[in-house]
């Protein structure tokens, strides 16, 4: 059974990570809705707006959705093909009543997520590498260290152990950053200070991991994307000697992204996805921000499933993403 089994053993209504951290599911669904409620409130109220006193879905209507669509940050490419795809469907239904307008667009949001949720490369976490290692990239301020300290305290609280590396090296209060929420959750920890070549602490991470039997070995990096073949340099390294150790780890490299930043972080995964192979990603400030639709833009531009959104600071605020759940919140019950 592979590491990330512990997400999927659970009933797909949970946030089986939340419901994992002790948190009820209720309070993960509250936490969701609240973290949603700006984008929601925008895009419910002008699609109210557009087809209020309105018998069918005619093109004021679209024109309209497409505004809030914009608006929420989903994005110019999808916003054009989920509009394409409801212009195709009102072609075809012929006077398609107003109020079915939210049951199509549900559709049409949902064929966009879920080939992704699909996509969760369910055979290679599922394989059971021990210790699983998860390298965690993405530029400097996006909360990836944050994100580590969430998910070591998942796993610590499932009873695993996890092995926490500090290959951010970049600064001195990275480091220390991360050796404080290793200490919040039980994680082991190994550093070799500010300034050392971040490929020898990920093979001393990994190798400290090995021989202490670690589940999970975690390995943070200091995501400075100021030069493309600079980074690629960098993490390409970083690979290399966690392979010298066991070959096919990483077995997960899992983006960071700031979700309230929008179509920036659309851009940054484009070229993160450049620079090395991304097989997740994470939207993390999703709480309190209105351009929650940013999720939508990036699961249609990137063939990388969403695995994980943060909606807070705190050390319980990291979801599984739930593709459902995100709809439901996005645009009400
Ligand atoms: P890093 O440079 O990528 O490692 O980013 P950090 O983990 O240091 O996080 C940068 C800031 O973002 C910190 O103040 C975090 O508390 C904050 N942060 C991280 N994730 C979230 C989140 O999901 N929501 C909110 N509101 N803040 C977050
Ligand atoms: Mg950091």
């Amino acid at each position: 059974m592979g590491l990330f089994d512990v997400f999927k053993r659970k009933p797909a209504t949970t946030h089986p990570a939340s419901a994992a951290a002790g948190e009820p599911q209720e309070a993960a669904d509250a936490t969701l809705a609240k973290g949603l409620s700006k984008t929601r409130t925008s895009l419910v109220e002008r699609i109210t707006r557009a087809v209020a006193g309105k018998s069918t879905v005619d093109d004021d209507v679209l024109d309209e959705l497409e505004a809030a669509l914009l608006q929420a940050d989903v994005g110019v490419e999808t916003t054009v093909r989920i509009i394409k795809g409801l212009k195709a469907r009102v072609a075809r239904e012929r006077l398609l009543h107003a109020g079915d307008l939210d049951r199509l667009l549900r559709e049409e949001i949902t064929s966009i997520l879920m080939p992704n949720r699909q996509a969760a490369s369910e055979d290679t976490i599922a394989s059971g590498p021990k210790p699983y290692v998860l390298l965690v990239v993405g530029v400097n301020g996006v909360g990836k260290t944050t994100t580590i300290g969430k998910l070591a305290h998942q796993f610590t609280q499932q009873g695993l152990r996890v092995l926490l590396g500090a290959g951010d090296t970049f600064r001195a209060a990275a480091v220390e950053q991360l050796r404080i929420w290793s200490q919040r959750t039980g994680a082991d920890f190994v550093d070799k200070g500010m300034g050392a070549d971040p490929a020898a602490v990920a093979y001393a991470a990994l190798d400290e991991g090995i021989k202490r039997g670690a589940d999970l070995v975690i390995i943070d990096t200091a995501g400075r994307l100021h030069n493309k073949v600079h980074l690629m340099n960098e993490l390409s390294k970083v690979r290399r000697s966690l392979s010298k150790l066991i070959p096919d780890a990483p077995h997960e490299v899992l983006l960071v992204l700031d979700g309230s930043t929008g179509q920036n972080a659309i851009q940054q995964a484009i070229e993160f996805s450049k620079a090395t192979q991304v097989t997740a990603l994470a939207l993390t400030k999703l709480d309190g921000t209105a351009k929650g639709g940013v999720v939508i833009g990036i699961s249609d531009r990137l063939q990388i499933p969403v695995r994980y959104i943060g909606v807070g600071e705190g050390i319980d605020d990291l979801q599984a993403f739930d593709p459902e759940a995100y709809i439901t919140h996005l645009l009400g019950k």
